[in-house]
């Protein structure tokens, strides 16, 4: 079988409500989308939202990189020689992650759709259901209880708190959080490098004082200041999870070999895509440490390749996977079922997403 074909398009899907954090606040997710297409017929599909803030890249640099560079350096390639093809993809251009991302879980999704398997099967086939976390946004610290208590009435038990613009009072909204929803409810905060490595762990300590029960503290500290993501996590008790931090293996061998972080937040869209995702979790298998399944403000698409690279791997052991949750609609036809925090993997060959907007 062999690639003919790379088409691009756009989709934006609105928010049920403002997504916010320390980095930015946007209303609507607004992603490309990519077609991979065969001789044989069979389409893989992709997608990636433009992160600026986070990978650097834009909707055109991404809509760039796929037409200029990838389209021609896969067009005419095998599907069955897809470690040659992979080696092309990612080389083609440097960086640029989400857009390699957005080829890659298409090419993924052919592979599984050519083998006739649900592709959480072929990378592992680990579980067939995931329970996801969902975001509460940065605001002031009603309006965070407010949709805490909110999310726990809706069925969600684990919650991932935005904070990181606040310094010592970020304390008083996880505390008022905390307070509201009790003690069954697991926190996740994510100051999305908003503090420096002392406010870090004064403010982590101080959560710990006050016995607010915290899951794990995100990224505290600048992406690039892993001395100080060291000193943070060797100075609490909590466990801190790299994510800005951790890009793709080379820096997860950092990270772990260095013991900067005690977890890691795989994101398709920083790796590059599944390809390089695997090995991520080949490092953390080896090391013990568990992994965190991430995502970017995505749509349904890009979640649903990520939702099935957690179920195919067992040291995925966190899913924060709530894109399709916070979206105000749903603009594809099949893939996984997301309901509330309960995300079903589908039992039909490939990623299973029949039909993306925009392509007829
Ligand atoms: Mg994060």
């Amino acid at each position: 079988m062999r690639i003919t074909s790379v088409h691009v398009k756009e989709v934006t899907v609105p928010l049920k409500k403002p997504f916010t954090t320390a980095l930015r606040s946007v209303s609507c997710a607004n992603s490309i989308l990519v077609r991979v297409g065969t001789d044989a017929g069979l389409s893989g599909y992709g997608e990636a939202p433009p992160t600026a803030v986070i990978t650097g890249e834009t909707k055109g640099s991404i809509r760039s990189a796929i037409e200029e560079f990838i389209a021609p350096a896969i067009t005419g390639r095998e599907l069955g020689d897809f470690d040659g093809l992979m080696v092309a993809l990612q080389g083609c251009v440097m960086k640029n992650t989400s857009a390699k991302a957005a080829v890659d879980m298409a090419l993924y999704d052919l592979l599984a759709q050519s083998w006739g398997l649900p592709l959480w099967r072929l990378l592992g086939g680990a579980r067939r259901e995931l329970i996801t976390d969902i975001t509460i946004s940065l605001n002031d610290t009603e309006t965070m209880t407010r949709d805490a208590v909110e999310a726990v009435y809706e069925g969600y038990s684990i919650l991932k708190v935005k904070v990181g613009k606040g310094g010592l009072g970020d304390v008083d909204s996880i505390a008022a959080i905390r307070a509201a929803v009790g003690p069954a409810v697991k926190l996740r905060v994510d100051a999305n490098q908003g503090w420096d490595g002392k406010q870090s762990v004064r403010i982590i300590r101080a959560m710990e004082d006050r016995n607010l029960d915290i899951e794990l503290v995100e990224q505290p500290v600048p992406a690039h200041d892993i001395d100080a993501l060291r000193a943070v996590t060797q100075s609490v008790s909590t466990p801190i999870l790299a994510d800005e931090a951790v890009f793709g293996a080379a820096d997860a061998i950092h990270i772990i070999r260095t013991r900067a972080a005690d977890f890691i937040n795989i994101k398709l869209m920083k790796t590059g895509g599944i390809w390089n995702a695997l090995k991520i979790c080949a490092i953390a298998e080896t090391y013990g440490v568990q992994c965190m399944m991430g995502c970017m403000l995505e749509t349904k698409l890009a979640v649903s390749a990520g939702a099935h690279l957690a179920g195919g791997k067992n040291i995925i052991t966190m899913t924060d996977l709530d894109g399709p949750s916070l979206a105000a609609a749903d603009p594809y036809t099949g893939g996984p079922v997301f309901t509330g925090p309960h995300i079903l993997l589908p039992n039909i060959p490939g990623i299973g997403i029949q039909k993306a907007p925009g392509f007829e």
